[in-house]
């Protein structure tokens, strides 16, 4: 079978019979978990076992103590600011079986579909009309069909699309199957930010349940393997996931941080994302869902990697509920999707209908309009931010590191949250979004010292009333 030659020298750096017996044997103790925290405060990365004994908390108290120390961590690292993407589903073609998507191949009845050039540029037109600046890009595997030369030329497309008010898409992310080296080259000199591969389990007993090794995807080794190829072929900003529910949510953690400490040992950097997704229905859903995770686990497990990874970003997307959101944001997440839909080609089409499950590879929890999402996030003290300027101003991978110090928030990411917030409020929002934006533009600029720097920020919010566009730091 091809993937097997491909994955035979892979690394394997899951080491499973630890993991599980960290799980087995940590017990809650409030004292080192206490310990712990505070070397998170110091944003410091923390090591498994340290990762676990957050895991083993089950004591109300404890489970307090540790959902306020993410919060204020979170604060510290990443300010209030929440940045807001949006998914844009290129093709739905697959190869694969995984028993729990919609997409996979079995499904003779799901619509199959490709967006055109044409399609696809009218997509990301509409995306753009209301408010995005970034998406990541969804493909189905097929290496026929998605090849890294047709994902390049899809990026290519939709940063050439340009609407009024200097509406563009500043940075494309992609989740897309694993390629080899080359691939990664092709992609990245397209101009991609993110390339997201989720290992789905890092457990492999259960991975190869879910993935018949008959398939593409049923090769665990080449898949864990995605992100060494990427760092090798020059891509060196990385997201990591897990679909949670496919095996014990605490093996996937320590999954995540196992590999997020194998990317900064070998390449020096950690991935700049995680997602942990959960896993929703979708048509033609086969599989016993024992290993469901709760709405309490969900937001241990996103608490957890927050202090076990202090400078990685989190994204939590549309599967889950406004009211699961509403509960679990302050605990780390740094990223949201907003205005999602699945189906190919459904930005286009008019809002509002039931889900159709055959079209969509799962249902989503969170089916408000970008607009709505905003004002949910003024209200709650957050600010939206639709910045792009780390990635463009090559601020990423080592570099970024760098930049993770003391300081870099204010200097850099609280501005660029604030100016192009409101470019939003000036091109596309509601009168009420724009009037509780500007509060809140207003009220965080009373927190910045007086001086030059603040000066500069108000003339450029001032520039942006009067027209220009893409002001960034
Ligand atoms: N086809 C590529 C792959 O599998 O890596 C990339 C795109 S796939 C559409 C993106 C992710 O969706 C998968 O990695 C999986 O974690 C997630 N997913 C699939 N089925 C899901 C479901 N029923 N509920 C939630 N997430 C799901
Ligand atoms: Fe295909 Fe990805 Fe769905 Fe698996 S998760 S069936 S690879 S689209």
């Amino acid at each position: 079978m091809q993937q097997k030659i491909l994955s035979k020298n892979a690394i394997d750096f899951i080491d499973d019979q630890k993991l599980h017996r960290l799980i087995g044997e940590t017990r809650e103790d409030r004292i080192r978990s206490r310990d712990i925290v505070q070397k998170s405060m110091q944003k410091e990365a923390l090591s498994l076992e340290e990762t676990a004994a957050l895991l083993a908390i089950s004591s109300p108290d404890g489970l307090e103590e540790l959902f306020e120390s993410a919060k204020s961590l979170k604060k510290a690292i990443y300010g209030n600011r929440i940045v807001l993407f949006a998914p844009l589903y290129i093709g739905n073609y697959c190869v694969n079986n995984c028993s729990y998507c919609g997409f996979r191949k079995s499904l003779r009845n799901t619509v199959r579909r490709t967006l055109s050039d044409q399609e696809l540029t009218a997509e990301v037109a509409q995306l753009q009309r209301e408010g995005h600046k970034r998406l990541i890009l969804v493909y189905g595997e097929h290496p026929q069909e998605y090849t890294p030369e047709f994902i390049a030329h899809t990026v290519k497309i939709c940063y050439g699309v340009k609407t009024e008010h200097g509406g563009e898409i500043r940075r494309l992310n992609i989740n897309a199957a694993p390629l080899s080296i080359e691939g990664f080259k092709t992609v990245k000199e397209a101009g991609i930010g993110t390339f997201q591969v989720f290992q789905e389990t890092y457990h492999k007993e259960s991975y190869n349940q879910y993935h018949p090794i008959n398939t593409v995807k049923g090769d665990y080794m080449w898949r864990l393997n995605a992100m060494n190829r990427a760092f090798e072929g020059g891509c060196d900003d990385v997201g990591l996931g897990a679909l949670f529910g496919l095996y014990d949510w605490r093996f996937e953690v320590l999954g995540l941080v196992a590999h997020s400490a194998y990317l900064q040992q070998t390449y020096g950097v950690g991935p700049h994302t995680l997602s942990f997704p959960r896993i929703k229905a979708a048509h033609g859903l086969k599989m016993n869902m024992q290993y469901q995770v709760s709405d309490e686990q969900f937001k241990q497990l996103v608490a957890v990697l927050r202090l076990a990874v202090p400078y990685t970003g989190l994204i939590m997307t549309a599967r889950e509920s406004p009211q699961v959101r509403d509960d679990v944001i302050e605990f780390g997440v740094s990223q949201i999707d907003a205005g999602t839909r699945l189906e190919v080609g459904s930005y286009q089409e008019p809002r509002g209908g039931e889900q159709e499950l055959k079209r969509e590879q799962f249902k989503i929890g969170d089916s408000r309009e970008l607009d709505e999402v905003i004002g949910w996030l003024l209200q709650k003290g957050f600010i939206p931010s639709f910045c792009t300027s780390c990635y463009r101003l090559g601020r990423t991978g080592v570099h970024f590191m760098e930049y993770a110090i003391p300081g870099f928030i204010g200097k850099f990411c609280t501005p660029n949250a604030l100016l192009t917030l409101a470019e939003y409020i000036e091109d596309y929002s509601s009168p009420q979004t724009k009037e509780t934006g500007y509060q809140l533009i207003d009220k965080e600029l009373d927190q910045f010292p007086e001086g030059d720097f603040k000066t500069k920020i108000q003339q450029k919010l001032q520039q942006i009333k009067t027209g220009q566009r893409d002001l960034l730091y």
